[in-house]
């Protein structure tokens, strides 16, 4: 069994299907972890870029409700693998606090999570600009929505936690061996390393926005895209109880979002995130810019200095859902467009499932994946792309 990518969704197949029986290995480009898996802000949601109300009208309450019935089952199945593998990763349903950039957005997102509330039992509580500064210390939002259960957890931890786990399962990795090829070997594969050919009964590409020419037809329908994100300097405990009162998880409610929380286990430093599919490759530069975005909210920080500022790739979708399947015989799950955390875990759930012919592997998500005629997987498409996306947000 050959898994490429050793992020959340490649080690948690590996770790069920080591269980289930299976020989496997997973092989990794680089160190284990340096995709996204590790770099993210480790914000745990039910988030996907089409709304309830929106998927309500387009294709019927039935399909809404499945949809976000699958969210909560990757919200669920990151708690019960933390709990499960016993991992010691500042796992905290501190809830989340989403932002209205204006006021029109404020009564949109009033309606979206009624509708949630009413259809799927999901409770939420507005929040006024009046009330905001309860929850955070700015007036430049126009108030938001207030959810309770959503989680933060560190990222770097919870994939260690999982990476151990994968290897007291069995699990061998194959650090620093990149996939050249797959190619259809009888009723299996061959797995092409600048090393090695390898025989494989089965396949995931779990590469997400790091997907290359080892599956091609892939490569063709996620668009990779940078985000960037950054940890400030030590500052005064208070002062950042100050700035982030409500100690939730902050995001906006634009399509593409500024995000902000205090560092998980560190009560003394504030992780902000934004800029996703930003042109600019220089971490200098596109630090300062967040560093710009920063001061819109938080004006009295102007001499706040970021200690680190790093960048990572998601994965886009045309069609902007995540998606789980299979293209001539090869499993596949990607394009989780800034939720991975839950739906990788879930969808490596799934993969295992799949392949051991257990119950549960079946997903909404499993549904034709799209490509674009203009896009034949080069980066310069994407900015373009993004940029298109996000008009709404202005
Ligand atoms: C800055 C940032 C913030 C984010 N914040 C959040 C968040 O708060 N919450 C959330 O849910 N999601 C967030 N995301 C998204 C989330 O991190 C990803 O969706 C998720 O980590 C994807 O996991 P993965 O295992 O599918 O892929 P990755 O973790 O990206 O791993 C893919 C791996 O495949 C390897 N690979 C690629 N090609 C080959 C090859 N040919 N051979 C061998 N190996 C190969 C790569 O080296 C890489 O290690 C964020 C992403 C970024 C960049």
């Amino acid at each position: 069994m050959a898994i490429i990518g050793s992020g959340i969704t490649g080690l948690v197949a590996a770790l069920h299907l080591a269980r289930g029986g299976r020989q496997v290995t997973i092989f990794e480009a680089r160190e284990p972890g340096y995709g996204a898996s590790t770099r993210n802000a480790g914000y745990v949601g039910r988030t996907l870029k089409h709304g309830f109300g929106e998927l309500m009208e387009s294709h019927g309450l039935p399909f809404a409700t499945q949809i976000y019935g699958e969210l909560m089952e990757a919200f669920l199945a990151v708690k019960e693998t933390i709990e499960s593998e016993n991992i010691a990763c500042h796992y905290n349903q501190q809830g989340r606090l989403l932002l209205a950039t204006g006021s029109a957005m404020y009564e949109a997102m009033a309606r979206e999570f009624s509708l949630r509330e009413k259809h799927l039992r999901e409770p939420f509580a507005m929040v006024s600009r009046a009330e905001q500064t309860k929850e955070i210390g700015t007036g430049h939002y126009f108030g938001g929505v207030k959810i309770d259960d959503h989680a933060g957890l560190h990222p770097g931890l919870y994939h260690q936690g999982l990476l151990d786990a994968a290897r007291a399962a069995g699990v061998t990795i194959a650090a620093h061996t990149p996939v050249l090829r797959i190619a259809r070997d009888g009723a299996g594969f061959i797995v092409q390393t600048p090393r090695a050919r390898v025989a494989a009964r089965d396949v995931i590409v779990a590469t997400n926005g790091y997907s290359g020419d080892a599956f091609p037809w892939l490569k063709r329908r996620v668009m990779p895209f940078d985000a960037y994100q950054t940890v400030s300097e030590q500052m005064n405990a208070e002062r950042v109880r100050q700035l982030l009162p409500g100690d939730r998880t902050y995001i906006d409610w634009n399509f593409n979002v500024d995000w902000l929380r205090r560092a998980s286990g560190d009560p003394t430093r504030i992780i902000f995130g934004g800029l996703t599919g930003g042109r600019n490759q220089d971490l200098r530069i596109m630090a300062e810019r967040l560093h710009g975005r920063l001061m819109r909210i938080f004006p009295e920080l102007s001499d706040l200095r970021f200690d680190h500022v790093w960048t990572g790739k998601c994965g886009g979708t045309f069609d902007l859902y995540p998606h789980i399947g299979s293209h001539e015989g090869i499993h596949f799950a990607v394009g989780y467009c800034f939720a991975g955390v839950p739906m990788g875990t879930l969808f490596g759930q799934k993969l295992a499932r799949r392949i051991l012919g257990r119950k549960g592997g079946e997903s909404a998500f499993d549904r034709p994946m799209p490509s674009n005629p203009l896009y034949w997987g080069n980066p310069w498409f994407v900015p373009y792309a993004i940029n298109w996306m996000s008009r709404g947000d202005r």
